[in-house]
């Protein structure tokens, strides 16, 4: 391939530390895994193969044989199931041996599955007879289901490609919360995500640090009395609270195996996707594994993480799939993920996007920066690194 392909190539896959939007939790606290085990919460069965992800598995039931028409052109045979049908008023299946006409037949043709004998000697006296017929159903059985694939993946793919909701506002000053996990946190006090700007409004105001803008709870210093209050969360259901404790599990304790376990509760969340998708991808407390990776980044990209979208473009991206890529990457930009702008600058400049698309990419990239700049959020950012909200 060309030199431009291998230059794409070496995009890589954004790994967990920009899913995690948590800072500087040190491990010197323990967590009761007998409180996590006494979570009121019932543990989801395996997503994987619950979940109908038609373009990962390309699983689809069986054709229905009463789709095909089934041209019988055996003499009698025929006459007798329709007569037969209309007896029944057509609703129920009466198994008829294709070969003398008897109900109850049994003995299924192995090749196209959908012709019916009463026995094995029904079956071979009808075998010349059927065979034309045979070959026909099983032609057809394969084109509907090509056919229902291709739909099914046409529809999978409209509902991929829409653009999904965002974070929402900040509870507190009402403006659209940054994509950047530096631009906001997570308050266990009260189970809110508040933006950087209002978190260091309050804390300038009373000239003292972890005071929460929305509840007032003064932050605990002590590392205990923080799980404490987390697991308090955690017991109400709170998806982001089982989320955040499962980001201390991995990155305090390493321990993935539980964070997994975690987030694996939280799947309404599409960051909670994300960041399964990233352990997938690099084999953190799993067996590497592309496919279920693709799969997580895609159900947590329509439930709105910007970054599993911006995952799935690079993945694309690196597949040679350079429409399908441009295209994951402007729905990012506009959920405010700065790098997909890069990758599209940079398929721009290879040739595979369009002067239009580059452009628009500019344009969504500003429209989201207008919707979250504000002077509070300005000012905290410039008085501590931890606060920035724009990359
Ligand atoms: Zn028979
Ligand atoms: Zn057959
Ligand atoms: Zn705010
Ligand atoms: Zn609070």
């Amino acid at each position: 391939m060309s030199r431009e392909t291998a230059a794409l190539s070496s995009s890589t896959v954004d790994d967990i530390s920009q899913g995690i939007d948590i800072v500087d939790i040190s491990d010197n606290g323990s967590i009761s895994v007998a409180a996590v085990r006494d979570m009121n919460t019932s543990k989801r069965e395996d997503t994987i193969s619950e979940k109908k992800c038609t373009s990962c598995d390309q699983k689809l039931d069986n054709v229905k044989t009463n789709d095909v028409e089934i041209d019988n052109s055996s003499g009698g045979v025929k006459s007798d199931m329709l007569l037969k049908e209309e007896v029944n008023s057509g609703d129920v299946d009466v198994p008829i041996c294709a070969n003398c006409g008897k109900e109850g037949a049994t003995n299924m043709c192995n090749k196209c599955k959908q012709v019916k004998y009463c026995n094995a000697a029904c079956k071979k006296k009808h075998k010349s007879k059927h065979k034309a017929e045979c070959e026909e159903l099983i032609r057809r059985a394969a084109e509907l289901q090509k056919e229902e694939l291709k739909r099914a993946a046409e529809l999978y793919d409209k509902e991929l490609f829409k653009q999904p909701p965002t974070l929402g506002d900040c509870p507190k000053c009402n403006k659209r919360l940054p994509t950047l996990g530096s631009g906001r946190k997570y308050k266990a006090c009260c189970g809110k995500v508040i933006c950087n700007g209002c978190i260091y409004a309050v804390q300038k105001i009373n000239k003292i640090v972890g005071i929460c803008p929305f509840c007032k709870t003064q932050a605990t210093e002590s590392y205990e009395k923080y799980i404490e209050q987390l697991m308090k969360r955690v017991k109400m259901n709170d998806a982001e609270a089982i989320y955040v404790l499962g980001v201390h599990y991995a990155q305090g304790k390493k321990d993935w195996k539980k964070a997994l376990e975690l987030w694996e509760l939280t799947l309404h969340l599409g960051h909670a996707y994300s960041t399964i998708g990233n352990s997938y991808s690099k084999g953190n407390g799993v067996e590497k594994d592309k496919k279920k990776a693709e799969h997580y980044y895609r159900v947590g990209a329509m439930k709105g993480c910007a970054h599993a979208r911006h995952n799935l473009g690079v993945m694309e991206s690196n597949a040679g799939n350079m429409d399908r890529a441009t295209k994951h990457y402007m729905i990012a930009i506009k959920g405010g993920y700065h790098d997909s702008l890069e990758e599209i600058k940079k398929l721009f400049m290879l040739g595979y996007a369009t002067k239009d698309e580059y452009t628009k990419a500019l344009q969504a990239y500003q429209k989201y920066l207008d919707e979250i700049k504000t002077s509070q959020r300005d000012e905290a950012a410039a008085f501590d690194v931890r606060y920035k909200y724009i990359k």
